[in-house]
């Protein structure tokens, strides 16, 4: 007998208050559920979205307790949460998609071992910790390689490329971990195309998959993506197939991405597991039935999982900041041209600073196929600026200028 459903307008907390838990937290709103997030940041992008925040750091245990007690199911938007934090929320109230899918894919080697021993394919690899270790795998794998910190990386943040035996000596060094720390080291993949598959899974084991979608990276950061992917349905089968394997194996209870390399011999190497929502998954807001956000509260909360199919051929591209640091104000001229197509959709993240490289929204695009909805994306965000900072603060200038 599954047990009943946690039901509005109980409390959803968050660990971690990024765009993914604003968006988390609009879904979970408009379900009709309070929200509570844990952010070290008080204006963090799910701050204006929360009933309470806790300002506390992901590895605060004293700051994960008080979010327990405001919250009915803890679940969180990325994987970099201390296990204890971890373990003391779990003691309280239910933590979602759980524990176990934590600690699998927080550690890179931890997460190529779990996929290894539920038959996937992973990239061949080696745990090094020293030059000699490296210049070993080299010999073994060949080049070129990637070496990737164990924890906390992401948008290709903490990996290096090691295209000659010449690069091998600074590898470690660049990555500037504390001495004698694991990283992963292993073959760089000649894929057709990178695909990420989102599946969300309910407490009583019933699951739903989204059609697979198609990323492009910029220099190891998610530039674009376009679902339904353009590959065989055989292909989308199997790779939907593979990420059911894996949220069953870990007991997952929410949702779980699978970024996964096609290769040129159909084959479907896994690269990285998130146990949340995704990038890649944005697409799903305007152009899957029901979005990858409000389908992971549905599942965290028991509730029946909603139809996944695409509405649409749809495409996203990230708005990624560009120049030096300063106050995030957008161009308005460009604002508007962005939106003169009827088929585009902004999604800003109100975060209040903009630099080099920094996920500060999106824009989607649907279309009658994904090569018109990309084509439609990327004009609308090519028009996007954030203006360059006032040299000098006006005489008598306002609050904003002054910010
Ligand atoms: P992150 O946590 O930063 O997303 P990933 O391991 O997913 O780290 O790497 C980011 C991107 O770098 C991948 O999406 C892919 O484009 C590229 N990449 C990473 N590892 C490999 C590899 N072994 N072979 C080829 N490309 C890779
Ligand atoms: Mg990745």
């Amino acid at each position: 007998m599954s047990s009943p459903p946690i039901a509005p307008p109980a409390t959803i907390g968050i660990l971690g208050g990024g765009q993914l838990g604003r968006m988390l937290a609009l879904a979970a709103r408009e379900m009709g559920y309070r929200i509570a997030v844990l952010d070290p940041d008080p204006e963090c992008p799910t701050a204006s979205i929360a009933d309470q925040q806790v300002v506390a750091g992901y590895e605060d245990v004293g700051g994960a307790l008080r979010l327990a007690a405001l919250s009915d199911v803890v679940t969180y938007e990325l994987e970099h949460v201390a296990a204890a934090v971890i373990d003391a929320v779990d003691a309280i109230v239910p933590v979602r998609p759980g524990r176990v899918p934590l600690l699998v894919t927080q550690d890179r080697i931890a997460e190529r071992r779990f996929a290894e021993e539920h038959g996937a394919a992973v990239a061949p690899w080696r745990e090094v910790r020293t030059t000699t270790d490296l210049e070993r795998a080299a010999a073994d794998l060949g080049l070129p390689l990637r070496v990737k910190a164990t924890t906390g990386g992401y948008d290709g943040r903490s990996q290096v490329r090691v295209g000659t035996t010449d690069e091998i000596g600074r590898a470690i060094e660049r990555l500037g971990r504390p001495s004698g720390e694991p990283y992963l080291a292993e073959a760089e993949m000649a894929f057709e195309m990178e695909v990420s598959t989102i599946v969300a899974r309910g407490p009583d084991g019933a699951s739903a998959t989204y059609p697979l979608a198609r990323n492009t990276h910029d220099d190891g950061i998610l530039s674009e993506s376009e679902a339904p992917a353009p590959v065989a349905d055989e292909v989308a089968d199997r790779a939907a197939a593979l990420g059911e394997r894996l949220a069953v194996a870990m007991g997952l209870i929410g949702t779980l991405t699978a970024e996964l390399f096609l290769m040129r011999d159909g084959r479907l190497v896994v690269n990285e597991l998130a146990p949340r929502v995704h990038n890649s998954g944005h697409w799903t807001i305007e152009g899957a039935a029901t979005s990858q956000f409000e389908q992971h509260i549905r599942a965290i909360c028991g509730l029946g999982l909603g139809s996944t199919a695409a509405l649409a051929p749809t495409a996203l591209v990230n708005l990624l900041g560009t120049g030096p640091a300063r106050p995030a104000r957008l161009e308005p001229q460009g604002l508007r041209r962005t939106l003169d197509d009827p088929a585009v959709h902004l999604h800003l993240y109100d975060k209040r600073r903009v630099f080099e490289r920094r996920k500060m929204g999106h824009v989607t695009a649907t279309g009658t196929s994904v090569e018109e909805a990309l084509e439609r994306a990327r004009a609308a965000a090519a028009h996007l600026r954030w203006l360059e900072e006032p040299a000098e603060v006006p005489v008598g200038g306002g609050k904003e200028a002054r910010r």
